[in-house]
């Protein structure tokens, strides 16, 4: 059986034609929200503030229409993020998301407020990344996620992704807004790097004390010998410590390839939706300022195709699905990127998604050759074997009737 993914173009002919004001909230209505939601239930948006330097992240106006939207039926609107890799005050590093004192300056940059939201900002996974529940689940990689603990304080979640490429997934829409953005800091260590979490001591710079200074828990400690110590049940997996060590070997948190990082990722999400429920989250994806770097990306490139609209539907593959197709039936912005890659024409339409640049080793490949990659589909496929959805979709367009 096929998913509906409702299809509202970026195309504005006037007021009606808003992709703000109406378009979002319209996209939601198509999917039953209304019928979701109860008057005084309290439904958070989760989105992305991009990182400091980005400037292709959704415009603050799209999420402050949807809040109002949410209000008018009675409901309660909080806007969420949750909190990236690393330590605060690593901001050329991080883009300024390691807790939430720090990303809130981000987003106070970047427009995100609470008098520009007229709703409450926070992350999801509490001010320092701690608070998650663990789901069990039966991945791929994963038999535990750690879901962002704060989401369980809403009756409803809307999943509001900007969609667009990005170098490892290959593509972030709304599998990647669940299995990296609905998790806690650690969870999201863990999606790019597994659950290995190894300490040897032996290789640690003498009288250094770093990682103890930084760990937010109080779980490594000297004993009474002076010997570091790691108290495991004082841990809740923010990673900080490996991110201040320098020695190397002393701390070893694993590396995977960028296959094991999707499926990873992916069973990250499984772990949101089956916490959370998936009656409980509507999905909508703005398919606008598509470039081939995540909105957790330093600089913004332009986009690689012209913006195509708004897509929502209560599938997020269906949803995801349908994003890729109408990217890979687009064609290249003759300005972008694309241009610069081997063999590509500017007057076919491509999988797009197979060039654009990607990590592999560890290193950004600009793909100048032109190698194919199939890891956008990889996603999907992946999505779809764990049952998140159905990469079979109806597309429904919504017309929006011309006016002056
Ligand atoms: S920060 Fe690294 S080197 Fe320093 S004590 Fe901790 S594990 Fe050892
Ligand atoms: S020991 Fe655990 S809680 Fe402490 S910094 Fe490391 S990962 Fe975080």
């Amino acid at each position: 059986m096929k998913s509906d993914v409702y299809y509202l173009s970026a195309r504005t002919y006037g007021k009606k034609g808003s992709m703000a004001r109406f378009k979002g909230p319209l996209a939601l209505q198509k999917i039953g929200f209304e019928n979701k939601i109860k008057p005084n239930n309290k439904v958070v948006i989760k989105t992305h503030f991009g990182a400091l330097e980005n400037t292709r992240y959704l415009r603050p106006s799209y999420i402050r229409f949807l809040c109002d939207y949410i209000k008018s039926l009675g409901a309660y609107p909080s806007v969420a993020e949750s909190c990236g890799w690393g330590v605060p005050g690593a901001k050329g590093e991080y883009g300024g998301r390691a807790n939430e004192k720090e990303y809130l300056e981000v987003a106070l940059r970047h427009g995100f407020t609470q008098t520009t939201m007229g709703a409450p900002l926070l992350m999801l996974d509490g001010p320092e990344g701690l608070n998650y529940i663990n789901q069990k689940i039966n991945g791929k990689y994963f038999e535990e996620v750690r879901v962002a603990g704060r989401l369980k304080e809403y009756d409803h979640m809307i999943l509001a992704s900007h969609f667009k490429g990005h170098s490892s997934a290959s593509f972030g829409g709304a599998i990647k807004n669940l299995g990296i953005g609905c998790v806690s800091k650690g969870g999201k260590t863990e999606a790019h790097t597994g659950k290995t979490f190894k300490f040897n001591f032996e290789k640690c710079s003498p009288e250094c004390n770093k990682c103890i200074e930084i760990c937010p828990t109080g779980a490594l400690t000297r004993d009474k010998n002076n010997q570091l110590e790691f108290l495991e049940e004082k841990c809740r997996y923010c990673y900080m410590c490996n991110s201040v060590c320098d020695a190397e070997g002393a701390i070893d948190i694993g590396t995977v390839p960028r296959e094991q990082f999707i499926y990873q990722m992916v069973d990250n999400a499984k772990g949101v939706v089956d916490y959370y429920g998936n009656d409980n989250i509507s999905y909508i994806n703005y398919a606008i300022d598509i470039t081939w770097k995540c909105d957790c990306s330093g600089g913004s490139d332009v986009p690689f195709v012209n913006d195509i609209g708004i897509l929502s539907s209560n599938d997020p593959v269906a949803l995801d699905q349908a994003c890729v197709d109408l990217v890979h039936d687009s064609l290249m912005n003759p300005y972008s990127i694309l241009t610069e890659i081997k063999g590509l024409s500017l007057n076919e339409k491509d999988d797009w998604f197979s060039y654009i640049p990607r990590f592999d080793k560890n290193e950004l490949n600009l793909n100048i050759e032109g190698v194919k990659s199939n890891h956008w589909e990889l996603q999907l496929k992946a999505a779809e074997d764990m049952k998140l959805g159905n990469r079979k979709y109806h597309l429904i367009p919504i017309e929006i009737e011309k006016e002056d």
